[in-house]
């Protein structure tokens, strides 16, 4: 199963992500931890990385697919793999379109979670933190016991500073920008499935399950 992951800040890709890869058995790449990888273990590509974002500016496409291409040659994506954070532009997408047809393959689906805006917004501006164990708790969906006191530890909790209703706004739009592209080019595809991201978590996946069953 070859699958591409697709959702805004915040709408729980992470969480569905691991559900993907433990159900179909396959590795999940993402672009973040390859990266880590390669300049940790100081590879070519790592390197040459490694100077763009020392620099503070962004790795240019060639650089991102070479590092993906190389990824998608090991052993352990033979049975597929869930990409995240690539591709994210059509560039990108057409790119990893010609290297898996050269290696005989080509993608399944575009797993797309969709969460409206306010539910972004809400989601963000009501969670908080623990200061001292990390513990996250919600205004509405998971307060804690007594306000501003975490449940685990008693520590003190707190917001973060890009939790705001501005910030997420930008962010989702910032996304949404980047996205809609990508989102065109695999509908021409026919293969995105919408999925409805503002439901329970558990229900997200059975619906992402599900499509993914009766469309193979
Ligand atoms: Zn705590």
């Amino acid at each position: 199963m070859r699958l591409i992951l697709l959702g805004p800040p915040g709408a729980g890709k992470g969480t569905q992500a691991s559900g993907i890869i433990k159900k179909y058995d396959i590795p999940h790449i993402s672009t973040g931890d390859i990266f880590r990888k390669n300049i940790k273990e100081g590879t070519d590509l790592g390197k040459k990385a490694k100077e763009y974002m020392d620099k503070g500016l962004l790795v240019p496409d060639e650089l991102v697919v070479a590092i993906v291409k190389d990824r998608l040659t090991e052993d352990d994506c033979k049975k597929g793999f869930l990409l995240d954070g690539f591709p994210r532009t059509v560039a990108q997408a057409d790119a990893l379109d010609k290297e898996l047809s050269n290696l005989g393959h080509s993608l399944d689906n575009v797993i797309n979670i969709d969460v409206p805006k306010e539910a972004l917004i809400e989601r963000a501006v009501g969670r908080r933190i623990c200061k001292d164990c990390g513990a996250t708790f919600h205004t509405k969906f998971n307060p804690p016991k007594k306000e501003g006191v975490c449940d685990v530890c008693g520590g003190d909790l707190y917001q973060r500073d890009d939790d705001t209703a501005e910030t997420v706004t930008k962010r989702i739009e910032v996304y949404q920008e980047q996205t809609r592209p990508l989102i065109d080019y695999y509908n021409k595809k026919g293969i995105v499935l919408d999925i409805d991201g503002a439901q329970d978590i558990e229900k997200v996946f059975e619906d992402i399950v599900n499509r993914l069953e009766s469309d193979a």
